[in-house]
């Protein structure tokens, strides 16, 4: 986290989740307004930077996403050293993905900074007739480990911009 000036933050934000979770479609959601059915996991540019304007501040974000590492579940430290806020996404349609959320929930407390933003994202919500992992559990697993909960749909745009702009305030709140 920097200060940039008077009311104006920069934040490094980090994407965390198992591949196919909908990570890059929701940055690309947030940052380009876009969708694609066939989002490919390994192209496109792993950083982006968008800022948000909120009346208290300016918060600029480094948006980490990753490029395809999370496939072998090692990411290295460093990708979230540093960050102010990091979304751990899974996809309400896979169990799997839920239970690789928790893991990196895990990982990221014990290896961040302890002031770091968390939310846990339920992707995927347009899909509601395939979903395996419930709202309440989401929500709970949440609670009881001190993280923010969201589902969203980066197909329909549900409350990704929220997502992006709830992160801001908190940390122009917190800077
Ligand atoms: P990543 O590996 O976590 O970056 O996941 P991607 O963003 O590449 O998305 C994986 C696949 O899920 C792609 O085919 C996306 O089009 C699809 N996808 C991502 N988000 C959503 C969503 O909210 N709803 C639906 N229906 N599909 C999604
Ligand atoms: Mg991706």
């Amino acid at each position: 986290m920097a200060r940039t000036g008077s009311k104006s933050l920069q934040a490094k934000l980090v994407l965390l989740g198992d591949m196919g979770a909908g990570k890059t479609s929701l940055v690309l959601r947030f940052v380009k307004g876009q969708f694609s059915e066939y989002q490919e996991s390994t192209i496109g540019a792993a950083f982006f930077t968008q800022v948000l304007s909120l009346n208290e501040a300016t918060v600029k974000f480094d948006i980490w996403d990753t490029a395809g590492q999370e496939r072998y579940h090692s990411l290295a430290p460093m990708y979230y050293r540093g960050a102010a806020a990091a979304i751990v996404v899974y996809d309400i349609t896979s169990k799997d993905s839920f239970v690789r959320a928790k893991k990196w929930v895990q990982e990221v407390q014990r290896q961040a900074n302890p002031s770091l933003t968390m939310f846990l994202v339920a992707n995927k919500v347009d899909l509601e007739s395939k979903r395996e992992v419930g709202n309440e559990e989401g929500e709970q697993y949440a609670k009881e480990n001190g993280l923010s909960f969201l589902e969203t749909s980066a197909k329909t745009a549900h409350n990704v911009n929220e997502l992006f702009f709830e992160i801001a305030k908190r940390l122009a709140r917190a800077n």
